[in-house]
């Protein structure tokens, strides 16, 4: 297992949150995206794009949505990150004022 860098905390709900990059588990032996560990209330992304399924927006926003709410099911968290992960990338990168 690897360590756990911490890139920000934030408050979801009134908690404190952490988030930040680290071994998120595996699923049918698969190294997993992300993870929203609810105990620990940390938000852990998988720190290698290339071992990540999805870009790290759709996975950000995906363990953020699980975080902020949580009677959410994963079909719609997963939907709401792919869609943030199509439409927040090209926002960014444009100069709105240009
Ligand atoms: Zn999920």
């Amino acid at each position: 297992m690897s360590g756990f860098k911490k890139i920000c905390t934030t408050t979801i709900n009134g908690k404190r949150w952490i988030v930040g990059y680290g071994y998120t588990g595996k699923t049918n032996g698969k190294i997993n995206d992300g993870l929203c560990d609810y105990e620990k209330r940390r938000i852990i992304l998988q720190r290698r794009e290339n071992g990540r399924k999805s870009t790290i927006i759709d996975v950000a926003v995906h363990e953020l949505m699980h975080a902020f709410l949580v009677c959410l099911n994963e079909d719609a968290v997963n939907d709401f990150g792919e869609l943030c992960g199509r439409v927040l990338p090209k926002l960014l990168a444009v100069d709105a004022d240009k």
